[in-house]
């Protein structure tokens, strides 16, 4: 039989000016009936589900496993919920970000929720002391449309990494819970070659943020972590996360070891906590914070100490922040500890004056002086007891003297009250525990390099 294609179009065409006319009739009852729409389509898309999953277990296991994986895929999800929203469940689910000055009223209020209930809750959440919440947290809360206005019917939220608070309607009645996160102390050692910097190294390997600020402030007194890092130095450090029961970090603990690799020259510290030598020491029981010097002087006399006193050149009280050495004029003054050189030059009232950082948290400087060490120049390393220049008179100074500050994380310390563990080397009974701690970290070191 030969084909005819021009009566099959003419059927096609007649078919479709049909189909159009029914699909036009339906999108009519369509617009006075949505719901009726939803509830029509919603059953299309089942009686398609029942059919291909009838196929399906006609079907090999693997082809089941994909039918499963389609149906855990976003697409679905994302049809189910366009479902569900439409079909105007009178529950809700509200994902809700905490911003500052936020209250747990102030948030639920947003949710139309009754005002009793809302003290009801708020009473609870007081009583247990339990909506300490930062900026930036989020809050689940899940409600039911009733006629005026809604109600809760739980509401969740995390305080911090390991504990969250769930808030759940029981009758007329909202029992708060707390849930805290069972951690296990797991200890691991991370390491890796620097390319940049070391904090990007430190990133790549896994390392927590707060791990290594830590791993910074050890190795401050040691390392310029600016001007000393070359491409391929190294790191290791040897820590404690704490992990819940599906191994996520939930937070980390102390540093037990840590090296560098710096220069070809490698420094490995050991935590030891030994009374009031706890602390990082070296291979030698050595310990790496090395003490501000009191008196950066030699040969001078302490003539105003740090605290309210009348000034000498303003005649009015004022607080003196720092400490004062009459000395001769051209007396050395020294570097009391370690560090780079922040400022050499005249400042202010303090005529000729040098400041150094140390580490992250301390910085000292020096007032008056007649003139700079040699060499000493901004963004120079100095080490302990360099001769960072002269007493003199300048700036506002009544006389040849050194006034000098100590500064912590930004404020200015008396000096002379400073509490830093000493620089010195463990001896007798301290040096044998500490030998002792130094073998037990080196053999768990070399366990934990082979497991991972
Ligand atoms: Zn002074």
């Amino acid at each position: 039989m030969p084909k005819m294609p021009g009566a099959k179009i003419n059927n096609f065409i007649n078919l479709s000016a049909v189909l159009k006319k029914k699909i036009l009739l339906i999108f009519n009852i369509l617009n006075q009936k949505k719901y009726l729409f939803y509830f029509i389509l919603l059953a299309f898309f089942f009686t398609v589900y029942a059919l291909v999953l009838g196929q399906i277990k006609h079907h090999t296991k693997l082809k089941e496993n994909n039918f499963n994986s389609f149906l855990e895929s976003n697409e679905f999800n994302n049809i189910k919920e366009y479902f569900f929203e439409n079909l105007n469940s009178p529950y809700k689910e509200h994902n809700y970000t905490v911003v500052n000055n936020d209250t747990l009223e102030k948030i639920l209020k947003k949710y139309n929720i009754k005002n009793s209930e809302i003290n009801k809750i708020a009473v609870e959440v007081k009583k247990k002391k339990l909506f300490n919440i930062y900026a930036g947290t989020e809050i689940k809360v899940v409600t039911k449309k009733e006629k005026e206005s809604n109600r809760i019917i739980s509401i969740f939220y995390p305080i911090d990494g390991i504990t969250t608070v769930e808030i759940k309607k029981n009758k007329d009645e909202f029992r708060v819970t707390k849930n805290v996160l069972k951690l296990n102390r797991k200890e691991v050692v991370l390491s890796n070659t620097i390319k940049n910097n070391l904090y990007t190294a430190a990133i790549q390997a896994g390392i927590e943020p707060n791990i290594i600020v830590e791993f910074a402030n050890i190795f401050g007194f040691e390392v310029d972590f600016q001007r000393d890092i070359r491409t391929g130095d190294a790191f290791e450090v040897y820590y404690e996360q704490f992990v819940d029961d599906d191994n996520i970090v939930r937070s980390t603990g102390k540093i037990i070891y840590a090296s560098m690799l710096v220069n070809n020259k490698e420094l490995s510290l050991y935590n030891f906590e030994n009374d009031s030598r706890k602390g990082y020491y070296d291979v030698d029981g050595k310990s790496v914070i090395k003490t501000l010097m009191k008196t950066p002087i030699n040969g001078a006399r302490l003539s105003s100490s740090f605290g309210i006193r009348k000034h000498p050149i303003l005649g009015y009280n004022k607080l003196h922040q720092g400490t004062d050495f009459a000395a001769p004029r051209g007396t050395p003054i020294m570097a009391s500890g370690s560090g780079v050189v922040l400022r050499s030059q005249k400042y202010k009232g303090y005529g000729n004056y040098v400041s150094i950082r140390h580490n992250s948290t301390y910085v000292t400087a020096y007032g008056h002086m007649s003139k700079f060490g040699r060499g000493i120049k901004k963004g120079v390393r100095v080490n302990q007891g360099r001769i960072i220049g002269y007493v003199g008179s300048t700036g506002m100074s009544t006389g040849p003297h050194l006034h000098y500050e100590v500064i912590k994380n930004g404020k200015r310390i008396n000096s002379q009250r400073l509490k830093l563990p000493s620089g010195k080397i463990l001896s007798n009974e301290a040096r044998n525990k500490f030998e002792v701690e130094r073998i037990k970290i080196d053999v768990r070191l070399a366990e934990l390099r082979n497991n991972s």
